[in-house]
């Protein structure tokens, strides 16, 4: 080592300095190893770092060719690289796999200027190498990994991404696993050119909903997790979204997050709640479903001002029908019933069978005066009906109802006691008839109803 120094340093100071005194400081203390050749490529001088670097002493060095240190000393990278400084005199830069004294194979990033030594005078190429070696074999590894990883994602039922929303509230979507093309028909590339594209995919119901949330989600830094649907050509598609976000420095708001397909799941749960909130004879919605649906429906009513005319239903001597033509006539009837009242409302008006005959009905966006012309309708729809029965007999029956006014923010029981008192009345005057709650009359005459 001691003798590498004195070449250096004679080098240094001989007629072929090519660097003042702080250069020559700073090239001995340089931690990359540097050699100096002639413009034949031999060696004419390396910095203590050399030694270390390449693992020969600098004596099995100087005098000999730089090609040698090459892998491959005829045909590797170096003979190249020497060649182009040689004939261009321009500097060139790149990485060599070179061969360490102990045969060991090491990558080199590698810089070689050329120099003239003085004007005019013989030219000089400066070396200059750092061992990558370690940080080569940490990026195959890393890009390895990333290459498995990605196969995994791209293999999942789903896809992950990154949404940014900037300081102004725009979002961008900043990454997208392959999935995403399964999931939305737009590829993660064209979904984060133009975020906008994929946002409209999603139901403008729900796209309101993923505001709120990721509002909520952005101010709170709590997770975020909803479920959407996607307008799709080939249909509506559910999605679940999970995101957890954290705040930049910037003021925006960075969601990972994971979007998975969820329709099946969706489709299944709306079986089971439709299950569980019907009753099973007649289809109607049973009496759970109805206090619960009543609530939702008078809460929209109270948004939009609407009135909301309740009425009871019973069926009218129901037990002797059963006596007279059997419980499974008696179910008939029921059913019959049911379509019936289901044909002479509208899908989005509420109809429960809340005991065994007895029904209720909610009528959403109408007059009370609509409402008995409607119920009127449905009362002789009923009394018109003739069902065949067993034994070739014939079967009729009638319906007696109740109304009354739900007021969007009263009590849905005390409107059913409404209803119920004035069924009990319209029972006690002759049945086959609709009887309107305290205050409430029919707008018809009774020679003249609608
Ligand atoms: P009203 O005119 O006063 O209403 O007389 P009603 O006979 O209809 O009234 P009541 O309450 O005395 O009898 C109701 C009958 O309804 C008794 C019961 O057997 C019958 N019922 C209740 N649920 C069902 C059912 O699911 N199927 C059948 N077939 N009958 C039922
Ligand atoms: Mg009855
Ligand atoms: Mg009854």
């Amino acid at each position: 080592m001691e003798r590498v120094r004195r070449a250096w340093h004679r080098w240094w100071a001989g007629e072929e300095r090519v660097a003042s005194g702080l250069g020559e400081l700073f090239l001995e203390r340089y931690p990359g190893a540097v050699m100096l050749l002639d413009d034949e490529g031999v060696v004419l001088q390396v910095n203590p770092e050399f030694e270390r670097h390449a693992g020969h002493a600098p004596d099995q060095l100087l005098g000999r060719r730089a090609v040698t240190l090459d892998a491959d000393p005829l045909h590797g990278g170096f003979a190249l690289a020497l060649d182009h400084c040689r004939t261009t005199r321009q500097p060139w830069r790149g990485v060599l796999l070179c061969r360490r004294a102990n045969g060991e194979l090491r990558h080199q990033t590698t810089m070689i200027q050329p120099l003239e030594a003085r004007p005019g005078g013989p030219w000089r190429r400066l070396v200059i190498q750092y061992d990558v070696t370690g940080m080569r074999e940490r990026e195959l590894h890393d890009r390895q990994l990333l290459a498995r990883l990605d196969d995994t994602v791209s293999r999942l039922p789903g896809a992950i991404f990154r949404l940014c929303q900037n300081a102004a509230g725009h979002l961008e979507l900043l990454y997208s696993s392959e999935g995403l093309e399964t999931l939305a028909g737009l590829t993660p590339e064209q979904a984060m050119e133009d975020t906008a594209r994929l946002l409209e995919l999603i139901l403008q119901e729900d796209r309101r909903r993923l505001e709120i949330a990721l509002a909520q989600s952005a101010v709170s830094l709590a997770p975020c997790q909803l479920e959407l649907r996607l307008d799709l050509p080939d249909g509506l598609r559910w999605v679940e979204v999970r995101a957890r976000p954290q705040r930049r420095r910037d003021g925006s708001i960075l969601w990972d997050g994971l979007l998975v397909q969820v329709t099946e799941r969706k489709v299944e749960e709306a079986k089971i709640r439709r299950l569980v909130s019907t009753d099973m004879l007649t289809g109607a919605l049973n009496r759970r479903a109805f206090f619960e649906q009543g609530a939702a429906v008078q809460a929209r009513a109270l948004r939009h001002g609407e009135a909301l005319p309740l009425a009871m239903l019973d069926l009218d001597h129901f037990k002797a029908l059963n006596d007279t033509h059997g419980h499974a006539a008696g179910d008939l009837a029921l059913q019959v019933f049911a379509a019936t009242c289901r044909e002479c409302l509208r899908p989005y008006d509420l109809f429960a069978r809340i005991g065994g005959e007895e029904f209720v009905v909610v009528l959403v966006d109408t007059s009370l005066a609509e409402a008995w012309s409607i119920l009127e309708r449905l009362r002789r729809t009923v009394e018109a009906i003739t069902l065949e029965v067993e034994g070739g007999e014939s079967l009729r029956f009638t319906v007696s109802l109740g109304l009354a006014n739900l007021p969007p923010d009263g009590s849905l029981d005390i409107a059913l006691g409404d209803a119920d008192r004035a069924l009990y009345r319209a029972k006690h005057e002759g049945r086959n008839r609709i009887c309107g709650a305290d205050g409430l009359s029919s707008p018809f005459s009774d020679a003249d109803p609608a």
